[in-house]
Formats: C-alpha cells, structure tokens, sequence
C-alpha cells in the first residue's frame, strides 16, 4: 500500500473546489506548490558532551495575501510531505477566516519529551538561527503547533532579537505573556473549537446541553475545548492521549482530568474515579453526538470512516481526516466541520498578538475573546451559506470561501515579472 502522503489530500481537495467553482487553471495553479521549502540540519551539544544532529524544515506555502504564518511542531515522525500539507492548510484557513496572511508551516525531527530542558533549548535556538533568513514580522511568522510552547517561542523571539541587535516581539506569536504575549492566546484554538462546536449544533436544531461529545488529544486543542465545551453544559464522556483514552458514560469530571493532564499524567494510569479504559481507535468510533479529533493528522481513515457513529465531527487537528474518509463520512450523512474553519480561533489570535506587537498596544482579555468570536462566527456563516449555494459539504464551502479570496489576489497582482 502507498504510504500516506497528506499532500496529495491537499491537493486533491483543491482541485475538488476548483472544479466546484469552475475556476480557471491559470488562476489557482500555483497554489499547488509551495513557495520555498527549505531543510536545515540542526547540531546540538548535548548535556553529556556529544553532538547530535536533528533535522529541521520551514515551508512557506503563499505569501499570496500577507506574511506566511505557522506554527512549528517538534515530533519524532514528521517529514516534508507532513510539512508541506500543514503549510498549505495555513494558507486556506488565513484566507477562509479573512486574515491577511499567507500560510507557512515548520517542524523539527525530536521527541522533546527524550532531550532535557537545556537541549531543548540550545537545539530551539539552533533551528532558529538556521530558519533565520526566512522568518521575521514582514515575512513568516511562526507559533505554537504539536510539543512547542510559549517557552519555545521565547527563546525563538529572543534568538532572533539577539541576531537583529534589538527585541523584535512580532517574528513570533504564542509567547509569554511577560514579553508580548496575548491574553487569551495560548486558549484561542480550544474556544475555536468550542464556539465551532456550539454553532453547528444551533444551525442543525440540536440542543447544547448533554449534547455527548469525545474528543482525541487533550492538549492545547482538545484539553482546553474539553474544558470550555464542559462548562457550556456539555457531557465529555470519553478523551484520549498519546497512551490510549479514558471513557464514562456519564461525562467526566473535566477539571479533575484536566489538572491530573497539566501535571504530566497520562491518561492509561488516570484512577481519579471510575473510568472504562479504552484505545484511540474505539473513541473515534464511540456512540456521541460529536467527535473532536484533536492530536494528529490521518487519524479518520478509510477503514475508520465507515464506522464512525459521531453525527458530528469537528476537526480540531488539522487534517485528522483522509480524503477517501471523507467521502465515506459525506455518504453516511455525518457533517464535519473542517479544520481550516474549525481551529481557526489559535491564528485569529495570534493575528491579534502580531496587531499588538507592531502597534505596541495591548487589548483585555474580553476584548480578544469578542473579536475572535465575531471574527470565526461571520466565517462559519459566509462557509454555511457557500455550501448551501453549491450543495456541497462544509470541507468544500471552506475551500471554495478560501479560493475565490486566493484567487481573486493572484488575479489583482498577476505573476512576476
Ligand atoms: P499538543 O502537543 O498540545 O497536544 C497533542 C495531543 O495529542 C496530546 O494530548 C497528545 O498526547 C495527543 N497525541 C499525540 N499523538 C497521539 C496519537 N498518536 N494518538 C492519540 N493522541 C495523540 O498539540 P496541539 O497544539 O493541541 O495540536 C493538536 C492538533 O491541533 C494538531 O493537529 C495541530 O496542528 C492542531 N492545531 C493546533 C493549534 C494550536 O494553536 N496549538 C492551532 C490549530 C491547529
């Protein structure tokens, strides 16, 4: 069997809404290939005194409407094709929540949870200084995405300051509060993800409280919109992490869970109360009302789609489900609410982080959270409307939404020279 390459889903999906809106060829070709991808080997003087040398990418997909924008993901398994995809998908979620941004991706070969703090750290500056040429507030602006954290991009911000001369708080989004941060950022995916949930259920008659939900991955997607899902009254009966998931019909106690995960706890050896202990497979396929995936990519393949139960999936990650899975899931009947829309709300607020940065201004917590939702509810509905317009599924209206702002830019400025 082909191994997987999520590029040729993003490509197919293009393609796909292209055909839909019968654009062109000359109009979105380009946006099948990314506008730089570069490699960088990363050397780090570990603590015992050798050296050992990681692999590192930056890909920026389009500058087509603004900075290239990303986050940077540090995973033992990640490859250029994995890359690529996430850069992509960038582009098109910019574009569909109307920011001006273009899309970027990066990512570094290490489990972070194998190194200590301090090589951690030396090989964090490294993969800056290597990426350098190509970051910067103007350019490509990274952020936060799978095992990176404000510290990260810290120490990011403040290796790039130090090879500028002075700090440059806006090269990077998701920081600490302490130098540039914004309030309401580091929880911005997960509310995303929560407001998502809570209008799909409105539009389709179906009432929030009780409403069953699961979700995979309970980090700085999932863990959060387990949280503010719970205190919108809903019932989280299953969650799961990189060690297998935890199930209670009866919802669990979210908070309990919750501070059990913020201290390092995994969730095989969670006893806080009564669980069933179940793997990542059996929650994709559980009895709810909603599914959130919110961990990794390819999670919802062709021989998962078919038994999904989920009437709901809300894609927290980005792109947890293969093209063939969503076709099958589109001939069940069973929406999904598609990533580039559906965890919109963690660039929309590094958006505002970058705003604040370059005007030296900060805004209240309240006042991020209005605009986030003012930003991602106007979204949802100009996706709604495009899929009701076309007959499509979301996925498609997203897409659709995206490429006619693309390619109504490529238009206005044509090709150099
Ligand atoms: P994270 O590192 O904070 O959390 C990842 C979670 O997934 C953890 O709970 C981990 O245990 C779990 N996980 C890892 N591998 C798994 C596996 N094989 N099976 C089941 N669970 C597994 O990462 P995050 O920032 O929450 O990102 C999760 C997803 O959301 C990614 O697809 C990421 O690209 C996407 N995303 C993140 C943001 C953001 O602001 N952080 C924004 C948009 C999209």
């Amino acid at each position: 069997m082909a191994k997987y390459n999520p590029y040729d889903n993003v490509l197919e999906t293009i393609e796909a809404a292209a055909k839909m809106l019968s654009l062109p060829r000359n109009d979105y070709e380009t946006l099948k290939y990314p506008e730089r991808e570069l490699k960088v080997g990363i050397p780090v003087e570990m603590d015992n005194g050798d050296v050992r040398v990681f692999e590192g990418y930056r890909v920026q997909h389009s500058s087509l409407r603004g900075p290239c924008k990303g986050g940077i993901r540090f995973h033992p398994d990640v490859e250029i094709n994995e890359v690529k995809a996430l850069a992509a998908w960038m582009t098109f979620k910019c574009a569909v929540v109307n920011i001006p941004y273009g899309g970027g991706k990066g990512a570094v070969n290490v489990d972070p949870r194998t190194i200590s703090r301090a090589e951690l750290r030396r090989m964090t500056r490294r993969y800056t200084a290597m990426i350098l040429p190509l970051i910067g507030p103007e350019k490509d602006i990274p952020a936060p995405d799978v095992n990176t954290n404000e510290d990260i991009m810290g120490w990011i911000m403040d290796t790039y300051s130090m090879f500028k001369g002075y700090t440059v708080s806006s090269v990077v989004t998701g920081k600490p509060i302490g130098i540039g941060g914004s309030l309401g950022r580091s929880s911005a995916t997960g509310r995303g993800v929560m407001l998502i949930t809570r209008e799909i259920l409105h539009r389709l008659g179906m009432p929030v409280l009780d409403t069953k939900v699961a979700i995979q991955g309970v980090g700085k997607v999932g863990g959060v919109a387990a949280s503010l899902l719970a205190k919108e009254g809903m019932k989280v009966v299953a969650l799961s992490d990189v060690s297998g998931g935890i199930y209670k019909e009866k919802g669990l106690n979210i908070e309990k869970v919750m501070e059990y995960v913020k201290n390092g706890g995994l969730l095989h050896d969670y006893t806080l109360e009564k669980v069933e202990y179940i793997t990542n497979q059996k929650l994709l396929t559980l009895n709810v009302d909603v599914l959130i995936p919110a961990a990794l990519e390819n999670q919802i393949n062709k021989d998962l789609a078919s038994k999904i139960e989920a009437k709901i999936v809300v894609e927290g990650a980005n792109g947890p489900t293969t093209t063939e899975a969503d076709k099958i899931l589109s001939t069940k009947g069973t929406i999904v609410v598609p990533d580039i829309l559906a965890n919109a709300g963690g660039v929309i607020v590094s958006y505002f982080e970058w705003v604040q940065n370059i005007q030296s201004l900060t805004w209240d917590e309240d006042e991020v959270n209005r605009t986030l939702e003012k930003i991602l509810i106007r979204a949802f509905n100009v996706v709604w409307d495009k899929k009701k317009e076309y007959g499509s599924t979301m996925r498609m209206g997203a897409y659709m939404v995206a490429l006619d702002k693309l390619c109504d830019a490529r238009r206005i400025r044509g090709i150099f020279p």
